[in-house]
């Protein structure tokens, strides 16, 4: 917040002094896809990202791959994937799209992005193995999200864009439905910056404990986040304060299960778990509460997040024997392993007795079932029969010593509650119109799309669809 007027500082260079014809504010990938965008129409362009420039990049220097529409097979795509399939994958996941409009032009607009994104330098490699099976719908950037965010930084610094380090965006000033001034904290101080148009793609508050805490109390406080701790909706709250329309619920969120011991920031990628569907999963009270085996992992990681963040201290536990060890990625920082179930509950600080007993239960459920071949390549119909949550799939005994085990904490993603766009990509006001110079692109209006659920590889399409539009139309908006 500006304390006081004196707090800015006199002009000294010229980035900041001039008047540009689009800033973006952010440094991830709806934001270097904006500021391409914008440029490629003929804009100037500056940049702001609040990171310095070691860790630029957002949450999307975290990421692997993207989802879009294909209808051929290459060095990168082991199959077609046509418009009503990522139709259907879209409205099969939590409440189905929030804005079908908006949804279905993310969608159509996707098959165009890979060329957009060669074109834009972005170099493509075979997909990784692993627990989530994407090779067919998903296209993965070759060195991972790292290496596409540095090739777009070359990309902009060779079109000219001016990108400035370390200056966080604290407020937007407005006149009328205008925005007029953005005030950005540099090295020397604060500054005020003039566009003509302005692009949000600042990401989401997933960062920000306390804006977590008015929808999900002190359980927020056990959340770890995945990327870093600069999306703290500072952009997003100022757009709302101003009076932009609200998209998304307030408590829609990608949350996946990450390993309890990881950092509370920036863990990225590699404190994922993949253990669930091997075994079964226990709260703090030894009791399961979820079907482990509900549907194959790719349709279901990014729901334990939420199921984890629901349970008493926002912990559970995921146990398997040694039937399945090593079918899976290793958890990153090791797990716990005991010849028996009471040896691995008292590891965890779990009553002996209780997990005992959960896990007899299970076993017992599990002999009623149907016998068959566990394969993890599609849903099994190995099921329990009489448990209540039952395992739908993949369920064999937890009878084989080594047991094993790991502690896991919602780990968030991001947050989708953000400010709702038109299909140019306009922030709404709550009044029924438009900001006429400011865009949103990314995180920050995702809520447009996503309701409660996810799709692997959607986040990227929505910050790039969204981003070549947002600078397309900012661009456009400058030349008036
Ligand atoms: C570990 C991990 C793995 C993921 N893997 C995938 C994947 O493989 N595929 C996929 O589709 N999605 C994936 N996602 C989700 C994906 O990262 C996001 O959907 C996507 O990166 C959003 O892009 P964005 O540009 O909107 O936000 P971000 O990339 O988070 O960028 C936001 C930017 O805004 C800057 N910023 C914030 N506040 C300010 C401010 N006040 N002033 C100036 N700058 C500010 C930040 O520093 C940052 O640079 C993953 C996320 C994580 C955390």
């Amino acid at each position: 917040m500006i304390t006081s007027p004196n707090d800015f500082v006199p002009a000294r260079n010229g980035a900041l002094d001039e008047q540009w014809d689009v800033v973006v504010i952010g440094g991830g990938n709806a934001a270097l896809v904006s500021a391409l965008s914008a440029r490629d129409h003929g804009a100037r362009v500056l940049l702001l990202e609040r990171a310095p420039r070691v860790f630029r990049g957002g949450n999307s220097r975290h990421t692997r791959n993207i989802r879009c529409v294909h209808d051929y097979t290459d060095a990168y795509y082991t199959g077609r994937y046509p418009y009503d399939e990522l139709w259907t994958d879209l409205g099969g996941v939590g409440t189905g799209p929030s804005n079908e409009a908006l949804a279905a032009l993310t969608v159509r607009e996707s098959e165009t992005v890979p060329r957009w994104m060669t074109d834009h330098g972005v170099r493509w490699q075979p997909a990784l193995t692993g627990t989530l099976a994407l090779a067919r719908t998903n296209r993965f950037f070759l060195g991972g999200g790292k290496a596409l965010m540095n090739g777009y930084y070359r990309a902009a610094e060779r079109a000219g864009i001016v990108i400035l380090y370390e200056a966080s965006v604290e407020r937007l000033g407005f006149t009328g439905d205008a925005c007029t001034e953005i005030v950005v904290r540099v090295a020397q101080g604060r500054r005020r910056v003039r566009a003509k148009a302005v692009v949000c793609a600042s990401g989401g508050f997933e960062a920000n404990i306390d804006w977590l805490r008015r929808y999900w109390g002190d359980a927020a406080l056990n959340y770890h986040v995945r990327g870093p701790r600069y999306n703290d909706g500072t952009v997003l709250a100022q757009l709302l304060d101003a009076g932009a329309e609200r998209a998304g619920e307030e408590r829609g969120f990608h949350a996946i299960a990450v390993d309890a011991r990881s950092p509370k920031f920036d863990g990225g990628i590699a404190t994922r778990l993949d253990t669930i569907p091997f075994g079964i999963v226990v709260n703090r009270d030894g009791r399961r509460f979820y079907d482990e085996g509900e549907d194959i992992w790719p349709k279901r990681y990014a729901i334990w997040g939420r199921n984890i963040a629901v349970q008493p201290d926002q912990i559970a536990y995921s146990l398997w024997d040694s039937k399945v060890h090593g079918l899976f990625l290793p958890p990153m920082y090791g797990v716990s392993a005991a010849r028996s179930i009471s040896e691995l509950a008292s590891r965890f600080d779990l009553d002996p007795l209780a997990v005992e007993e959960t896990v007899a239960r299970y076993n017992a459920a599990v002999d009623r079932g149907p016998g068959g071949r566990f394969t993890m390549a599609e849903r099994d119909g190995l099921s329990t029969v009489g448990l209540d949550p039952p395992k739908s799939n993949w369920a064999q005994r937890i009878d084989r010593p080594p047991f094993y085990g790991v502690a896991m904490r919602p780990g968030i993603t991001f947050t989708y509650l953000g400010v709702a766009v038109t299909e140019q990509s306009h922030v709404r006001r709550q009044d029924g119109g438009v900001f006429h110079n400011v865009f949103a692109a990314g995180e920050i209006m995702s809520g447009n799309i996503l309701s409660t659920g996810y799709l692997a590889g959607f986040g990227m399409t929505i910050g790039t669809v969204w981003g070549r539009i947002a600078g397309r139309e900012a661009a456009r908006h400058a030349r008036g």
